[in-house]
């Protein structure tokens, strides 16, 4: 059974179960009113408009019918019937169709019309109660049909007053109940209107979502209207299809890499496999005839594997980073002391190949950064063995500069050398891109050592751009999150 039906049937018992126990207790209070448990049937034999005689009008209707039966033509006189008459009671007498006698309140009225006819059919001295209206006021009455003694008909009326209010009741009756039902309908309706709108339509998404879930589509997006349990399954609902999303495009990715790196692999291997197997041949041909021939070809040879074992260890480590296997340790690190002990590091080393290394620090005070230093000097070492690697000018030069704003740290690893196109500059963070220059000019690059430094940088909860003119130079800029002496980052700083 669906939810919907089942709503549907519990308000349809509720409203029923509320019309019984309205019914019993109305029962129970005419009961202990009247202590006659047989009212019910009454009510019902008498029609729905009974009306219990009052004891007055009882007298006055059992004194009339009396004087009827033996004296009818007392009732033509006036004097006689007054006698009869109280308070909110007032009698009409009738001689075949003409009024003989009528109270004082009701006598103006123009009473032939509003009284009923002579009950033909049910003969002399028979009775009848029921209600009727006279001008604007309701009454009950009790009408006695009887013959003079000149057998002419005659009529007694004992008419009370009522409420207009029970006469139009009583009148409307039948249509109450209609509309009572009609209400009940309507209620039944517009319950199920608000339970269908906040239950069964958000079930019935949810029910549409997981399907499209189950067969593959992820696509979509279904979003709480309310804020109650329904509207927080739903947001549950819809924060699991997200993650689902991105967890199976993350797959795709992962996938989609593997492949790019098993295919770069083969690809970048095989050329100095192919020229070590060249130079193996060639040694084996005996076209290495000399000394010094040989000492070539084997030099040659242990170069390219040495490249070969560096390549394969950038594979290695782009593969574990792109997979999350290399755990990061962020510590509080001393910015400006790391800074300056790696350039005068660099600075010893290139010295050796006439490559000025010039260090600058825009701050005056220490800075302090949250990083891996470990990390952090191989995203340092990827640069600028860029810079060097594409060094074209006579005087070459790396100029390293440490700045800070507010929340960050900004290092800038910046050289005098071939620069990069504008087409160009828009890739080479993308793995296992390389310019075409550098392709040319065989500098023997993986196209891997940017998308690392991307990686180690994004770990840290950086950025990292470029800057660049073709022929002038290029600057890479990387930015970390900077920490105040008590190791707080700007946003812990926030947060507190
Ligand atoms: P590669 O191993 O080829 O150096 P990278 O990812 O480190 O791979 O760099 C990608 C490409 O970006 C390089 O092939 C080169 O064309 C360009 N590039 C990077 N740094 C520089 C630089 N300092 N000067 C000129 N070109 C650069």
């Amino acid at each position: 059974m669906s939810i919907q039906l089942r709503f549907i049937l519990t308000y349809i018992s509720i409203v029923f179960v509320f019309i019984i126990l309205l019914f019993l207790s109305g029962f129970l209070i005419f009961f202990s009113i009247t202590g006659d448990a047989d009212f019910v049937r009454k009510l019902y034999s008498h029609s729905y408009e009974y009306k219990l005689l009052t004891p007055e009008e009882e007298n006055a209707f059992l004194d009339l019918k009396l004087l009827s039966e033996k004296k009818p033509e007392q009732l033509l006189r006036p004097e006689t019937v007054k006698k009869y008459e109280f308070e909110n009671i007032d009698i009409v007498i009738q001689k075949n169709t003409e009024i003989v006698y009528a109270s004082e309140s009701i006598k103006g009225e123009n009473l032939r019309k509003y009284l009923p006819k002579h009950q033909k059919s049910k003969g002399n001295h028979s009775y009848q109660q029921d209600m009727l209206r006279i001008g604007k006021q309701y009454f009950t009455y009790i009408n006695l049909d009887f013959p003079f003694s000149n057998q002419e008909k005659g009529s007694i009326y004992v008419l009370r007053k009522i409420s207009p209010y029970v006469g139009i009741i009583n009148r409307i009756f039948p249509f109450l109940i209609f509309l009572l039902l009609i209400l009940v309908i309507v209620i039944i309706g517009f319950l199920n209107y608000l339970v269908s709108r906040s239950i069964i339509k958000p079930i019935r998404e949810l029910k549409e979502a997981a399907e499209k879930i189950k067969q593959g589509d992820l696509h979509f997006e279904i979003s709480a209207n309310s804020k109650d349990e329904i509207g927080e399954l739903t947001q549950a609902f819809e924060e699991m299809r997200q993650k689902l999303k991105s967890s199976v495009e993350l797959q795709i990715q992962y996938e989609d890499n593997r492949k790019q790196l098993l295919s770069s692999i083969s690809h970048d291997l095989r050329t100095p496999i192919t020229s070590i197997v060249g130079y193996v041949e060639g040694i084996q041909d005996g076209v290495a005839n000399t000394p010094d021939k040989l000492s070539k070809y084997l030099l040659t040879i242990s170069t390219k594997a040495k490249d070969m074992n560096a390549l394969i260890d950038e594979l290695f480590l782009f593969s574990k980073l792109d997979l999350h296997e290399i755990p990061f340790v962020f510590k509080k690190l001393n910015i400006s002391a790391f800074m300056e002990s790696y350039v005068q590091e660099l600075q010893f080393e290139m010295s050796e190949h006439d490559i000025d290394v010039l260090f600058s620090n825009d701050s005056l005070t220490t800075l302090y950064a949250k990083a891996d230093a470990e990390q952090l000097r191989r995203v340092l070492i990827n640069l600028t063995t860029n810079s060097i690697k594409f060094m074209d000018k006579e005087r070459r030069r790396i100029d390293i500069v440490l700045s800070a704003t507010e929340s960050e740290l900004i290092i800038e690893v910046k050289d005098n050398g071939a620069g990069i196109s504008p087409e160009a500059l828009a890739h080479i963070f993308d793995r296992f891109y390389r310019a075409e220059q550098s392709r040319n000019s065989n500098t023997g690059g993986s196209g891997l050592g940017l998308a690392i430094a991307k990686q180690i940088v994004e770990r840290h909860g950086g950025d990292i751009w470029a800057l660049s003119k073709l022929g002038e130079g290029t600057s890479i800029f990387f930015s970390l999150q900077k920490m105040n002496e008590n190791g707080d980052t700007h946003e812990e700083d926030i947060v507190n």
